[in-house]
């Protein structure tokens, strides 16, 4: 307020001055008093002039975008721009800063793995982030302000909505394309909605999976014991000779081991889930397995059939777990056999690939399979011919098992089938888990090498 007392000053300067030069002009007329007065108004409307200036360019600049600085000048007229100007630049900043916290946290929305819509109070749509918009097949810029039940028919959304229970979360099909949504509601507001969606194809399809199962489990326990509770019943009831005796033992012996095998190999299977990655620096030589696989084939087989091995690129080694490995190359070999009727041929090979890589195959010229079963055949209990299968002792779990072993081993499995004809079964295994013994050794050596000269430069 440095300004008030020279104004109050200067008013009274002017009062005074313009009352003396209208007293001295007016005693030239004889009207000393209204001369005063005259001069002293006058001189006041001059300041009144000067200030409605200043004031002019003040208002002038409000009007306009303010984007230069205020008029810079001295006294109440100075006092007042600067501040309107401090007030407005502190306001846009504020404005500013709360654009930024808007958009952080819209990017944050928008970064969220669940889709979030929200709506006003006659459900049409406020917002949407960019994964509520797939989830719903929306649009989120077109669709602004659309009732969001006009876009989203689905009957299970639309009830929920406009039934306005949101305790639980309601579960639907994605609007377009496949899968399955979870989507919860929440009030907010007045009368705002927020709608929270989660696409829970994977877990839905997951717990299908672990049902489905224990259901396949049960049912293959199931069967044998049924089996097994009806003889225990036979022969506790009848009297039996003993050839029937011998014979009802049998059959319960073969039940007994249906089952052993079956919860072996799901034993197996729950192992190979649980245990950390085959080691990629434990050799095992390829010829000691291919000559276990072919003792236990021409074993199965009885002389059956035709059984060859043939291994091409010389002594090899392949990294991995023996037992796994030897556990997926049998079950290929076993199936071949179960699968080929007598008086076929089985060639079991090994062979290195252009790229290094190493590939174990069994071929067989057996029953075949349809092409439509060659996707399935890895799902677990999947049986293109479920009797002959059971017949000859399968668990319908083989394949799956073989899947994961070569997975675990970082190869793949390939299978190719011509019904009536025979199957070739293929395990592709990585360059970096295929060696020759001279490479492995020389691998060993240089590792030795660089672990001493490390010890020496320490
Ligand atoms: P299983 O214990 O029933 O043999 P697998 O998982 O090993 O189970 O195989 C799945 C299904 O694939 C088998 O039930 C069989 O129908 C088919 N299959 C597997 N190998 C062969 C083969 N070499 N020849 C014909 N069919 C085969």
């Amino acid at each position: 307020m440095s300004w008030l007392l020279p104004r109050i000053l200067a008013a009274l300067l002017c009062g005074l001055l313009g009352a003396s030069l209208g007293a001295w002009l007016g005693q030239l007329l004889d009207a000393p008093l209204l001369g005063a007065i005259v001069g002293a108004g006058g001189l006041g409307a001059l300041l009144g002039f000067f200030d409605t200036l200043r004031a002019y360019r003040l208002v002038a600049w409000l009007r306009g975008s303010q984007r230069q600085a205020a008029p810079r000048t001295t006294g109440m007229w100075g006092e007042l721009g600067y501040r309107i100007e401090r007030a407005l630049r502190q306001r846009e900043l504020g404005a500013q800063q709360e654009r930024d916290r808007l958009s952080q946290f819209l990017s944050a929305v928008e970064a969220s793995p669940n889709g979030v819509l929200l709506l006003d109070a006659s459900d049409q749509i406020e917002w949407a982030n960019r994964t509520a918009a797939e989830h719903f097949g929306l649009d989120p810029v077109r669709d602004r302000q659309q009732r969001v039940t006009n876009l989203v028919r689905a009957p299970a959304f639309v009830a929920y909505l406009q039934g306005g229970h949101f305790d639980e979360p309601v579960v639907f099909p994605r609007p377009q394309g496949r899968g399955t949504l979870s989507v919860l509601a929440q009030r907010y507001g007045e009368g705002m909605t927020l709608v929270l969606s989660q696409d829970i194809t994977e877990r839905e399809r997951a717990d299908t999976m672990r049902r489905d199962f224990v259901a396949n489990v049960s049912h293959e326990i199931r069967t044998p014991l049924t089996v097994l509770a009806g003889f225990i019943e036979t022969m506790s009831s009848l009297p039996l000779t003993e050839v029937e005796r011998k014979r009802v033992l049998d059959l319960m012996g073969q039940q007994a081991r249906r089952m052993q095998t079956l919860v072996a190999d799901l034993l197996t299977l729950a192992q190979l889930e649980g245990s950390p990655r085959p080691p990629s620096d434990r050799w095992v030589p390829v010829a000691r397995l291919l000559a276990q696989v072919e003792g236990d084939a021409r074993g199965l087989s009885q002389e059956r059939h035709r059984i060859e091995t043939q291994c091409d690129g010389g002594t090899m080694l392949v990294a991995g777990a023996e037992g796994e490995l030897l556990s997926a190359w049998s079950n290929l070999v076993s199936n071949a056999i179960r699968y080929t009727p007598p008086g076929g041929t089985i060639r079991i090979g090994w062979r290195l690939l252009p790229d290094g890589s190493g590939e174990f195959s069994v071929r067989d010229t057996g029953i075949g399979i349809a092409r439509e079963h060659l996707p399935r055949l890895t799902e677990r209990f999947y049986r293109v011919d479920g009797s002959r299968s059971r017949e000859t002792g399968g668990t319908g779990l083989g394949l799956s098992i073989v899947k994961h072993v070569v997975q675990r081993h970082g190869g793949e499995l390939h299978a190719d089938s011509e019904p009536g004809k025979g199957s070739l079964f293929r395990l592709v295994f990585p360059a970096m888990r295929v060696r020759t013994p001279e490479a492995v050794a020389g691998e060993l050596q240089s590792a030795a090498r660089a672990a001493s000269d490390a010890a020496e430069t320490r």
